[in-house]
Protein backbone atom coordinates (compact mmCIF):
# COMPACT_ATOMS: atom_id res chain seq x y z
CA UNK A 1 0.00 0.00 0.00
CA UNK A 2 1.23 3.24 -0.58
CA UNK A 3 2.15 5.53 2.35
CA UNK A 4 0.32 8.46 2.34
CA UNK A 5 1.76 9.94 5.44
CA UNK A 6 -1.24 9.58 7.71
CA UNK A 7 -1.13 10.24 11.57
CA UNK A 8 -2.81 6.74 11.80
CA UNK A 9 -1.50 4.49 9.46
CA UNK A 10 -4.05 2.24 10.56
CA UNK A 11 -6.89 3.39 8.91
CA UNK A 12 -5.52 2.47 5.55
CA UNK A 13 -7.51 -1.14 4.92
CA UNK A 14 -7.73 -2.79 1.66
CA UNK A 15 -9.96 -5.50 3.45
CA UNK A 16 -13.49 -6.22 3.67
CA UNK A 17 -15.36 -5.54 6.93
CA UNK A 18 -17.86 -8.45 7.58
CA UNK A 19 -19.05 -9.33 10.93
CA UNK A 20 -16.30 -7.19 12.56
CA UNK A 21 -13.84 -9.08 10.97
CA UNK A 22 -11.84 -7.49 8.52
CA UNK A 23 -10.89 -10.20 5.57
CA UNK A 24 -9.20 -11.12 2.22
CA UNK A 25 -10.36 -12.53 -0.69
CA UNK A 26 -8.70 -14.49 -3.36
CA UNK A 27 -9.31 -11.80 -5.37
CA UNK A 28 -8.16 -8.15 -5.62
CA UNK A 29 -8.54 -5.27 -7.38
CA UNK A 30 -6.59 -1.93 -7.50
CA UNK A 31 -7.47 1.64 -6.57
CA UNK A 32 -5.71 4.54 -8.19
CA UNK A 33 -4.99 7.84 -7.23
CA UNK A 34 -6.52 9.82 -10.26
CA UNK A 35 -3.94 13.06 -9.88
CA UNK A 36 -1.16 10.86 -10.60
CA UNK A 37 -2.23 7.81 -12.06
CA UNK A 38 -0.40 5.44 -9.16
CA UNK A 39 -1.83 2.46 -7.28
CA UNK A 40 -2.76 3.19 -3.65
CA UNK A 41 -3.51 -0.01 -2.34
CA UNK A 42 -4.95 -3.56 -3.85
CA UNK A 43 -8.35 -4.10 -2.06
CA UNK A 44 -10.05 -7.46 -1.56
CA UNK A 45 -12.70 -8.08 -4.13
CA UNK A 46 -15.75 -10.21 -3.16
CA UNK A 47 -17.77 -12.69 -4.69
CA UNK A 48 -21.00 -13.74 -3.98
CA UNK A 49 -20.11 -15.38 -0.63
CA UNK A 50 -18.72 -12.78 0.97
CA UNK A 51 -22.27 -10.49 0.49
CA UNK A 52 -24.23 -13.16 1.91
CA UNK A 53 -22.29 -13.69 4.77
CA UNK A 54 -22.13 -10.20 5.56
CA UNK A 55 -26.54 -10.30 5.29
CA UNK A 56 -26.27 -13.34 7.60
CA UNK A 57 -24.21 -11.26 9.88
CA UNK A 58 -26.24 -7.80 10.03
CA UNK A 59 -29.31 -9.92 10.17
CA UNK A 60 -27.75 -11.42 13.35
CA UNK A 61 -26.84 -8.22 14.76
CA UNK A 62 -29.66 -6.87 13.93
CA UNK A 63 -31.31 -8.43 17.23
CA UNK A 64 -29.46 -7.06 19.57
CA UNK A 65 -28.88 -3.54 17.80
CA UNK A 66 -32.74 -2.38 17.39
CA UNK A 67 -33.17 -3.67 21.15
CA UNK A 68 -31.22 -1.30 22.51
CA UNK A 69 -32.50 2.13 23.35
CA UNK A 70 -32.25 4.89 20.95
CA UNK A 71 -30.48 6.96 23.59
CA UNK A 72 -27.52 4.25 24.10
CA UNK A 73 -27.20 4.07 20.30
CA UNK A 74 -27.58 7.55 19.82
CA UNK A 75 -24.42 7.63 22.33
CA UNK A 76 -22.47 4.78 20.34
CA UNK A 77 -23.15 7.37 17.35
CA UNK A 78 -21.97 10.52 19.18
CA UNK A 79 -18.42 8.95 19.79
CA UNK A 80 -18.40 7.62 16.06
CA UNK A 81 -19.24 11.61 14.83
CA UNK A 82 -15.83 12.62 17.09
CA UNK A 83 -13.57 10.40 16.22
CA UNK A 84 -14.15 11.21 12.50
CA UNK A 85 -13.84 14.39 13.42
CA UNK A 86 -10.27 13.82 15.43
CA UNK A 87 -9.22 11.73 12.60
CA UNK A 88 -10.10 14.44 9.62
CA UNK A 89 -6.57 15.00 8.57
CA UNK A 90 -6.38 11.49 7.85
CA UNK A 91 -10.02 10.83 6.65
CA UNK A 92 -9.13 13.81 4.39
CA UNK A 93 -6.02 12.55 2.54
CA UNK A 94 -7.33 9.19 2.19
CA UNK A 95 -10.00 10.77 0.31
CA UNK A 96 -7.91 13.06 -1.83
CA UNK A 97 -5.86 10.20 -3.05
CA UNK A 98 -8.76 8.44 -4.13
CA UNK A 99 -11.01 10.52 -5.64
CA UNK A 100 -8.62 13.78 -6.83
CA UNK A 101 -10.74 16.20 -5.14
CA UNK A 102 -8.67 19.20 -3.77
CA UNK A 103 -7.63 18.51 0.81
CA UNK A 104 -9.79 21.51 1.39
CA UNK A 105 -13.01 20.43 0.12
CA UNK A 106 -11.98 16.71 1.43
CA UNK A 107 -11.65 17.80 4.71
CA UNK A 108 -15.35 19.94 4.19
CA UNK A 109 -16.94 16.80 3.16
CA UNK A 110 -15.46 14.81 5.91
CA UNK A 111 -16.93 17.46 8.17
CA UNK A 112 -20.26 17.11 6.25
CA UNK A 113 -20.31 13.22 6.24
CA UNK A 114 -19.51 13.93 10.09
CA UNK A 115 -22.61 16.12 10.68
CA UNK A 116 -24.87 13.68 9.30
CA UNK A 117 -23.50 11.52 12.23
CA UNK A 118 -24.16 13.92 14.87
CA UNK A 119 -27.47 14.92 13.90
CA UNK A 120 -29.40 11.31 13.43
CA UNK A 121 -27.93 10.48 16.78
CA UNK A 122 -29.76 13.30 17.90
CA UNK A 123 -33.03 12.28 15.89
CA UNK A 124 -33.22 9.01 17.25
CA UNK A 125 -33.96 9.99 20.60
CA UNK A 126 -36.98 11.60 18.93
CA UNK A 127 -38.92 9.01 16.84
CA UNK A 128 -42.06 9.44 18.16
CA UNK A 129 -45.10 7.65 17.73
CA UNK A 130 -49.17 9.21 17.86
CA UNK A 131 -51.94 8.47 19.56
CA UNK A 132 -55.20 8.50 17.04
CA UNK A 133 -58.74 8.81 18.16
CA UNK A 134 -61.05 6.00 17.47
CA UNK A 135 -64.29 5.45 15.72
CA UNK A 136 -65.19 3.00 18.56
CA UNK A 137 -65.73 3.92 21.88
CA UNK A 138 -64.09 0.76 23.39
CA UNK A 139 -61.11 0.96 20.95
CA UNK A 140 -57.76 2.96 21.14
CA UNK A 141 -55.63 3.33 18.00
CA UNK A 142 -51.80 4.09 18.90
CA UNK A 143 -49.00 3.95 15.94
CA UNK A 144 -45.38 3.30 17.22
CA UNK A 145 -42.17 3.27 14.43
CA UNK A 146 -39.96 0.43 13.69
CA UNK A 147 -36.91 -0.27 12.58
CA UNK A 148 -37.08 -1.81 8.80
CA UNK A 149 -34.43 -4.07 9.32
CA UNK A 150 -31.34 -5.06 7.33
CA UNK A 151 -30.58 -2.26 5.19
CA UNK A 152 -28.17 -2.21 1.69
CA UNK A 153 -26.35 0.89 1.28
CA UNK A 154 -24.91 1.00 -2.33
CA UNK A 155 -23.08 4.44 -2.91
CA UNK A 156 -20.76 6.19 -5.73
CA UNK A 157 -17.32 7.71 -6.21
CA UNK A 158 -18.10 11.76 -5.78
CA UNK A 159 -18.55 11.89 -2.00
CA UNK A 160 -16.89 8.35 -0.73
CA UNK A 161 -17.23 9.35 2.60
CA UNK A 162 -20.55 12.09 2.86
CA UNK A 163 -23.11 9.79 0.71
CA UNK A 164 -22.26 6.31 2.79
CA UNK A 165 -22.57 8.27 6.29
CA UNK A 166 -26.19 9.71 5.27
CA UNK A 167 -27.26 6.38 4.75
CA UNK A 168 -25.41 4.18 7.79
CA UNK A 169 -26.46 7.09 10.15
CA UNK A 170 -30.40 6.97 9.89
CA UNK A 171 -30.03 3.62 9.61
CA UNK A 172 -28.17 3.03 12.97
CA UNK A 173 -30.20 6.06 14.44
CA UNK A 174 -33.33 4.16 13.74
CA UNK A 175 -32.36 0.66 15.37
CA UNK A 176 -31.12 -0.67 11.49
CA UNK A 177 -28.06 -2.65 10.77
CA UNK A 178 -26.35 -2.71 7.13
CA UNK A 179 -24.22 -4.10 4.34
CA UNK A 180 -22.75 -1.29 2.20
CA UNK A 181 -20.89 -1.71 -1.10
CA UNK A 182 -19.13 1.53 -1.41
CA UNK A 183 -17.78 2.28 -5.08
CA UNK A 184 -15.12 0.62 -6.43
CA UNK A 185 -13.04 3.58 -7.45
CA UNK A 186 -12.99 4.78 -3.83
CA UNK A 187 -13.40 2.06 -1.16
CA UNK A 188 -10.69 3.61 0.74
CA UNK A 189 -12.70 6.26 2.69
CA UNK A 190 -15.32 3.56 3.41
CA UNK A 191 -13.19 1.22 4.84
CA UNK A 192 -11.40 4.26 7.59
CA UNK A 193 -15.10 5.01 8.07
CA UNK A 194 -15.76 1.85 9.25
CA UNK A 195 -13.02 1.41 11.28
CA UNK A 196 -13.29 4.34 13.25
CA UNK A 197 -16.99 2.74 13.96
CA UNK A 198 -15.59 -0.44 15.59
CA UNK A 199 -12.79 2.01 18.07
CA UNK A 200 -16.21 4.13 18.70
CA UNK A 201 -17.61 0.81 19.96
CA UNK A 202 -20.37 0.14 17.36
CA UNK A 203 -21.00 -3.79 17.96
CA UNK A 204 -19.65 -6.29 15.47
CA UNK A 205 -21.84 -6.80 12.31
CA UNK A 206 -24.18 -3.85 13.05
CA UNK A 207 -21.83 -2.15 9.67
CA UNK A 208 -20.40 -4.73 7.47
CA UNK A 209 -18.51 -3.34 4.29
CA UNK A 210 -18.29 -5.56 0.86
CA UNK A 211 -16.43 -4.43 -1.85
CA UNK A 212 -16.01 -5.84 -5.81
CA UNK A 213 -17.65 -6.58 -8.85
CA UNK A 214 -21.34 -5.02 -8.82
CA UNK A 215 -22.57 -7.54 -11.12
CA UNK A 216 -21.85 -10.16 -7.97
CA UNK A 217 -22.99 -8.00 -5.01
CA UNK A 218 -25.59 -6.06 -6.47
CA UNK A 219 -28.37 -9.40 -7.31
CA UNK A 220 -27.22 -10.76 -3.45
CA UNK A 221 -28.35 -7.38 -1.74
CA UNK A 222 -31.57 -6.42 -4.35
CA UNK A 223 -32.62 -10.22 -3.56
CA UNK A 224 -31.74 -11.94 -0.53
CA UNK A 225 -34.92 -11.83 1.49
CA UNK A 226 -33.01 -10.56 5.04
CA UNK A 227 -32.22 -7.35 3.11
CA UNK A 228 -35.63 -5.31 3.66
CA UNK A 229 -34.13 -2.07 2.66
CA UNK A 230 -32.57 -1.03 -0.42
CA UNK A 231 -30.84 2.82 -0.12
CA UNK A 232 -29.19 3.69 -3.54
CA UNK A 233 -26.96 6.98 -4.67
CA UNK A 234 -25.87 6.75 -8.39
CA UNK A 235 -26.51 7.47 -11.53
CA UNK A 236 -30.73 7.33 -12.92
CA UNK A 237 -29.68 3.79 -14.97
CA UNK A 238 -28.51 1.61 -12.70
CA UNK A 239 -31.08 3.18 -10.15
CA UNK A 240 -33.76 2.02 -12.26
CA UNK A 241 -32.43 -1.30 -12.67
CA UNK A 242 -32.32 -1.28 -8.35
CA UNK A 243 -35.24 -0.84 -8.27
CA UNK A 244 -36.82 -3.40 -10.80
CA UNK A 245 -34.71 -5.96 -9.18
CA UNK A 246 -35.83 -5.09 -5.78
CA UNK A 247 -39.24 -5.32 -6.71
CA UNK A 248 -39.60 -9.25 -6.71
CA UNK A 249 -38.70 -9.69 -2.97
CA UNK A 250 -40.81 -6.37 -2.62
CA UNK A 251 -37.69 -4.14 -0.61
CA UNK A 252 -38.44 -0.75 0.31
CA UNK A 253 -35.76 1.60 -2.02
CA UNK A 254 -34.32 5.25 -1.52
CA UNK A 255 -33.03 6.54 -4.70
CA UNK A 256 -31.04 9.67 -5.01
CA UNK A 257 -30.04 9.72 -8.64
CA UNK A 258 -28.70 11.96 -11.33
CA UNK A 259 -29.68 15.75 -11.53
CA UNK A 260 -29.30 18.40 -14.40
CA UNK A 261 -29.55 21.49 -12.68
CA UNK A 262 -30.32 25.00 -13.75
CA UNK A 263 -29.41 27.91 -12.73
CA UNK A 264 -31.35 30.80 -13.68
CA UNK A 265 -30.00 34.62 -13.43
CA UNK A 266 -32.80 37.21 -13.99
CA UNK A 267 -31.58 40.76 -15.04
CA UNK A 268 -32.51 42.06 -11.77
CA UNK A 269 -29.60 39.62 -9.80
CA UNK A 270 -26.95 40.75 -7.75
CA UNK A 271 -24.33 39.37 -10.21
CA UNK A 272 -21.67 39.08 -8.26
CA UNK A 273 -23.04 37.07 -5.78
CA UNK A 274 -24.29 34.64 -8.91
CA UNK A 275 -21.00 34.32 -9.98
CA UNK A 276 -19.68 33.46 -6.55
CA UNK A 277 -22.85 31.17 -6.40
CA UNK A 278 -22.27 29.38 -10.08
CA UNK A 279 -18.35 29.34 -9.36
CA UNK A 280 -19.01 26.81 -6.29
CA UNK A 281 -22.07 24.84 -7.29
CA UNK A 282 -20.46 24.26 -10.88
CA UNK A 283 -16.82 24.17 -10.32
CA UNK A 284 -16.78 22.05 -6.81
CA UNK A 285 -15.42 18.54 -6.79
CA UNK A 286 -14.57 19.30 -10.68
CA UNK A 287 -18.56 19.47 -11.41
CA UNK A 288 -18.61 15.78 -10.25
CA UNK A 289 -21.77 16.49 -7.92
CA UNK A 290 -24.99 15.35 -8.54
CA UNK A 291 -26.29 19.41 -7.43
CA UNK A 292 -23.86 20.69 -9.85
CA UNK A 293 -25.03 23.37 -11.89
CA UNK A 294 -25.73 21.69 -15.42
CA UNK A 295 -27.14 24.93 -17.67
CA UNK A 296 -26.75 28.50 -16.47
CA UNK A 297 -29.55 30.02 -17.81
CA UNK A 298 -28.96 34.23 -18.49
CA UNK A 299 -31.76 36.92 -19.05
CA UNK A 300 -30.98 38.66 -22.33
CA UNK A 301 -29.66 41.94 -21.40
CA UNK A 302 -27.30 40.87 -18.81
CA UNK A 303 -26.01 37.96 -21.02
CA UNK A 304 -23.18 39.58 -22.03
CA UNK A 305 -21.58 40.83 -19.00
CA UNK A 306 -22.36 37.63 -16.98
CA UNK A 307 -20.45 35.51 -19.59
CA UNK A 308 -17.51 37.89 -18.93
CA UNK A 309 -17.80 37.93 -15.36
CA UNK A 310 -18.03 34.21 -15.36
CA UNK A 311 -14.52 34.15 -17.88
CA UNK A 312 -12.67 36.58 -15.46
CA UNK A 313 -13.47 34.76 -12.39
CA UNK A 314 -12.82 31.21 -14.01
CA UNK A 315 -9.41 32.26 -14.96
CA UNK A 316 -8.59 34.22 -11.75
CA UNK A 317 -9.72 32.03 -9.07
CA UNK A 318 -9.53 28.02 -10.69
CA UNK A 319 -5.82 26.61 -10.51
CA UNK A 320 -6.10 22.66 -12.43
CA UNK A 321 -3.71 20.29 -10.28
CA UNK A 322 -3.40 17.64 -7.91
CA UNK A 323 -5.50 18.25 -4.80
CA UNK A 324 -2.54 18.10 -2.48
CA UNK A 325 -0.65 21.07 -3.68
CA UNK A 326 -1.16 24.29 -2.46
CA UNK A 327 -2.50 27.17 -4.40
CA UNK A 328 -4.56 23.77 -6.32
CA UNK A 329 -8.43 24.98 -6.47
CA UNK A 330 -9.73 22.11 -9.11
CA UNK A 331 -8.45 18.62 -8.58
CA UNK A 332 -8.70 15.83 -12.00
CA UNK A 333 -11.46 13.70 -12.99
CA UNK A 334 -12.42 10.43 -11.37
CA UNK A 335 -10.98 8.20 -14.55
CA UNK A 336 -9.67 8.77 -17.96
CA UNK A 337 -12.97 7.50 -19.04
CA UNK A 338 -14.66 10.59 -17.32
CA UNK A 339 -12.41 13.16 -19.19
CA UNK A 340 -13.17 11.08 -22.78
CA UNK A 341 -16.93 11.67 -21.64
CA UNK A 342 -17.08 15.11 -20.62
CA UNK A 343 -14.74 16.60 -23.63
CA UNK A 344 -17.37 14.23 -26.22
CA UNK A 345 -20.41 16.60 -24.81
CA UNK A 346 -18.09 19.64 -25.21
CA UNK A 347 -17.16 19.09 -29.10
CA UNK A 348 -20.63 17.54 -29.75
CA UNK A 349 -22.17 20.69 -28.58
CA UNK A 350 -19.32 22.61 -30.32
CA UNK A 351 -20.41 20.81 -34.19
CA UNK A 352 -24.17 22.03 -32.98
CA UNK A 353 -23.27 25.70 -32.60
CA UNK A 354 -22.05 25.99 -29.42
CA UNK A 355 -19.08 28.25 -28.96
CA UNK A 356 -16.12 28.12 -26.42
CA UNK A 357 -15.51 30.92 -24.14
CA UNK A 358 -12.71 29.41 -21.92
CA UNK A 359 -11.14 25.92 -21.78
CA UNK A 360 -12.81 22.99 -23.97
CA UNK A 361 -10.30 20.40 -23.75
CA UNK A 362 -8.30 17.65 -21.69
CA UNK A 363 -5.67 19.45 -19.89
CA UNK A 364 -1.80 17.95 -20.41
CA UNK A 365 -1.15 17.78 -16.42
CA UNK A 366 -2.54 14.15 -16.88
CA UNK A 367 -5.37 11.85 -18.51
CA UNK A 368 -8.06 12.32 -16.20
CA UNK A 369 -7.80 16.35 -15.98
CA UNK A 370 -10.12 18.77 -17.87
CA UNK A 371 -10.15 22.50 -18.17
CA UNK A 372 -12.29 24.19 -16.47
CA UNK A 373 -14.68 25.74 -19.18
CA UNK A 374 -17.15 28.29 -20.48
CA UNK A 375 -20.09 27.29 -23.60
CA UNK A 376 -21.81 29.99 -24.82
CA UNK A 377 -24.63 30.15 -27.32
CA UNK A 378 -25.73 26.97 -26.27
CA UNK A 379 -29.54 25.61 -26.43
CA UNK A 380 -31.55 23.41 -24.54
CA UNK A 381 -31.34 20.50 -27.06
CA UNK A 382 -27.24 20.75 -27.12
CA UNK A 383 -25.78 17.11 -25.16
CA UNK A 384 -23.76 19.45 -23.24
CA UNK A 385 -27.61 20.43 -21.53
CA UNK A 386 -29.32 17.45 -21.97
CA UNK A 387 -27.19 15.31 -20.52
CA UNK A 388 -25.83 15.12 -16.88
CA UNK A 389 -22.33 16.51 -17.50
CA UNK A 390 -20.07 15.63 -14.38
CA UNK A 391 -17.17 17.93 -14.92
CA UNK A 392 -16.10 21.57 -15.29
CA UNK A 393 -18.37 23.11 -18.33
CA UNK A 394 -20.42 25.80 -17.55
CA UNK A 395 -23.14 25.95 -20.57
CA UNK A 396 -24.71 29.29 -20.91
CA UNK A 397 -28.62 29.35 -22.03
CA UNK A 398 -29.90 32.71 -23.12
CA UNK A 399 -33.74 33.79 -22.04
CA UNK A 400 -35.98 36.16 -22.68
CA UNK A 401 -38.52 36.09 -20.05
CA UNK A 402 -39.58 34.79 -17.14
CA UNK A 403 -41.64 32.24 -17.79
CA UNK A 404 -39.50 30.70 -20.99
CA UNK A 405 -36.80 29.93 -18.27
CA UNK A 406 -39.35 28.06 -16.12
CA UNK A 407 -40.32 26.46 -19.25
CA UNK A 408 -36.71 25.52 -20.23
CA UNK A 409 -35.28 24.62 -16.68
CA UNK A 410 -37.94 22.05 -16.07
CA UNK A 411 -37.91 20.52 -19.96
CA UNK A 412 -35.78 17.62 -18.75
CA UNK A 413 -36.46 14.12 -16.96
CA UNK A 414 -34.88 14.58 -13.88
CA UNK A 415 -35.36 17.03 -10.85
CA UNK A 416 -33.22 17.29 -7.82
CA UNK A 417 -31.40 20.54 -7.72
CA UNK A 418 -32.00 23.93 -9.04
CA UNK A 419 -31.24 27.65 -8.44
CA UNK A 420 -32.08 30.90 -9.70
CA UNK A 421 -30.64 34.36 -8.55
CA UNK A 422 -33.31 37.79 -8.33
CA UNK A 423 -34.14 40.29 -6.19
CA UNK A 424 -37.80 40.36 -6.67
CA UNK A 425 -39.88 38.84 -3.94
CA UNK A 426 -42.97 37.68 -6.02
CA UNK A 427 -40.58 36.15 -8.79
CA UNK A 428 -39.04 34.64 -5.89
CA UNK A 429 -42.22 32.50 -5.05
CA UNK A 430 -43.36 32.36 -8.47
CA UNK A 431 -40.37 30.43 -10.08
CA UNK A 432 -39.65 28.35 -6.68
CA UNK A 433 -43.18 26.79 -7.24
CA UNK A 434 -42.37 26.52 -10.56
CA UNK A 435 -39.54 25.03 -10.41
CA UNK A 436 -39.87 21.08 -10.46
CA UNK A 437 -36.72 20.00 -8.92
CA UNK A 438 -36.40 18.14 -5.09
CA UNK A 439 -34.09 21.30 -4.43
CA UNK A 440 -34.23 25.02 -4.84
CA UNK A 441 -30.91 27.38 -4.40
CA UNK A 442 -32.75 30.82 -3.86
CA UNK A 443 -29.70 33.61 -4.32
CA UNK A 444 -27.53 31.05 -2.54
CA UNK A 445 -25.15 27.99 -4.46
CA UNK A 446 -24.33 26.11 -1.37
CA UNK A 447 -27.81 24.09 -0.83
CA UNK A 448 -27.00 20.97 1.27
CA UNK A 449 -26.14 20.05 5.23
CA UNK A 450 -27.71 17.49 7.58
CA UNK A 451 -30.08 19.60 8.29
CA UNK A 452 -32.17 20.36 5.11
CA UNK A 453 -34.52 17.66 3.24
CA UNK A 454 -31.86 16.34 0.38
CA UNK A 455 -33.75 14.48 -2.46
CA UNK A 456 -35.08 15.03 -5.95
CA UNK A 457 -38.21 14.43 -8.04
CA UNK A 458 -39.09 13.16 -11.26
CA UNK A 459 -36.26 10.37 -12.50
CA UNK A 460 -33.96 11.89 -9.55
CA UNK A 461 -35.33 8.94 -7.45
CA UNK A 462 -37.53 8.86 -4.28
CA UNK A 463 -37.12 9.55 -0.51
CA UNK A 464 -35.22 12.06 1.12
CA UNK A 465 -32.22 12.18 3.03
CA UNK A 466 -30.60 14.47 5.99
CA UNK A 467 -33.28 16.56 8.22
CA UNK A 468 -36.17 15.25 10.38
CA UNK A 469 -37.41 13.62 6.97
CA UNK A 470 -34.31 11.23 6.71
CA UNK A 471 -34.82 8.91 9.50
CA UNK A 472 -38.25 7.98 8.17
CA UNK A 473 -37.16 6.18 4.95
CA UNK A 474 -35.51 3.38 7.64
CA UNK A 475 -38.59 3.26 9.92
CA UNK A 476 -42.17 1.07 9.32
CA UNK A 477 -45.51 2.71 10.67
CA UNK A 478 -47.18 -0.38 12.85
CA UNK A 479 -50.76 0.37 13.94
CA UNK A 480 -51.59 -0.92 17.47
CA UNK A 481 -55.53 -1.43 17.52
CA UNK A 482 -56.67 -2.10 20.95
CA UNK A 483 -59.73 -3.04 22.42
CA UNK A 484 -62.10 -4.07 25.24
CA UNK A 485 -61.44 -0.42 26.94
P1 LIG B 1 -23.13 4.46 -10.69
O1 LIG B 1 -22.35 3.98 -11.84
O2 LIG B 1 -24.59 4.35 -10.74
O3 LIG B 1 -22.53 3.70 -9.42
C1 LIG B 1 -22.97 3.95 -8.10
C2 LIG B 1 -22.76 2.71 -7.25
O4 LIG B 1 -23.55 1.65 -7.78
C3 LIG B 1 -21.32 2.19 -7.24
O5 LIG B 1 -21.07 1.61 -5.98
C4 LIG B 1 -21.37 1.10 -8.31
O6 LIG B 1 -20.39 0.11 -8.13
C5 LIG B 1 -22.74 0.53 -8.06
N1 LIG B 1 -23.31 -0.17 -9.20
C6 LIG B 1 -23.12 0.06 -10.52
N2 LIG B 1 -23.85 -0.80 -11.25
C7 LIG B 1 -24.52 -1.60 -10.37
C8 LIG B 1 -25.43 -2.68 -10.50
N3 LIG B 1 -25.83 -3.12 -11.70
N4 LIG B 1 -25.90 -3.28 -9.38
C9 LIG B 1 -25.52 -2.85 -8.16
N5 LIG B 1 -24.66 -1.82 -7.97
C10 LIG B 1 -24.17 -1.20 -9.06
O7 LIG B 1 -22.85 6.00 -10.39
P2 LIG B 1 -21.47 6.73 -10.25
O8 LIG B 1 -20.92 6.96 -11.60
O9 LIG B 1 -20.61 6.06 -9.23
O10 LIG B 1 -21.91 8.12 -9.58
C11 LIG B 1 -22.34 9.20 -10.32
C12 LIG B 1 -23.85 9.33 -10.31
O11 LIG B 1 -24.33 9.44 -8.97
C13 LIG B 1 -24.32 10.58 -11.00
O12 LIG B 1 -25.42 10.31 -11.82
C14 LIG B 1 -24.74 11.48 -9.83
O13 LIG B 1 -25.66 12.46 -10.18
C15 LIG B 1 -25.27 10.50 -8.87
N6 LIG B 1 -25.28 11.06 -7.53
C16 LIG B 1 -26.49 11.36 -6.96
C17 LIG B 1 -26.53 11.92 -5.70
C18 LIG B 1 -27.85 12.25 -5.05
O14 LIG B 1 -27.87 12.42 -3.85
N7 LIG B 1 -28.94 12.33 -5.78
C19 LIG B 1 -25.36 12.17 -4.99
C20 LIG B 1 -24.14 11.85 -5.60
C21 LIG B 1 -24.12 11.28 -6.87
P3 LIG B 1 -19.00 0.15 -8.94
O15 LIG B 1 -18.30 1.38 -8.49
O16 LIG B 1 -18.33 -1.10 -8.50
O17 LIG B 1 -19.36 0.18 -10.39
Amino acid sequence: MMNLQLNDPSLLIDRILVNGDWQNTSNTFAVDNPATEKVIAHVASAGAQEPEAAVAAAAEALLGWKQRTAKERANLMRRWFELMMENQEDLSRILTAEQGKVLAEARGEIAYGASYIEWFAEEAKRVYGDTIPEPAKDRRIVVIKQPVGVVACITPWNFPNAMLTRKIAPALAAGCTVVCKPASATPLSAFALAKLSQQAGIPKGVINMVTGPSSKIGPVLTSHPAIRKVTFTGSTKVGKSLVAQCATTMKKTSMELGGNAPFIVFEDANLDAAIDGLMFSKYRNSGQTCVCVNRVLVQDGIYQVFVEKLVAAVTARLKLGNGTEKNVTMGPLISEKAAVGVDRLVQDSVAQGARIAIGGRRSNLGSCFYEPTVLVDVDNDMPVAREEVFGPIAPIIRFRAEEEAIRIANDTQVGLASYFYTRDIGRVWRVSEGLEYGIVGINEGAISNEMAPFGGVKESGSGREGSKYGILDYLEIKSLCMGGI
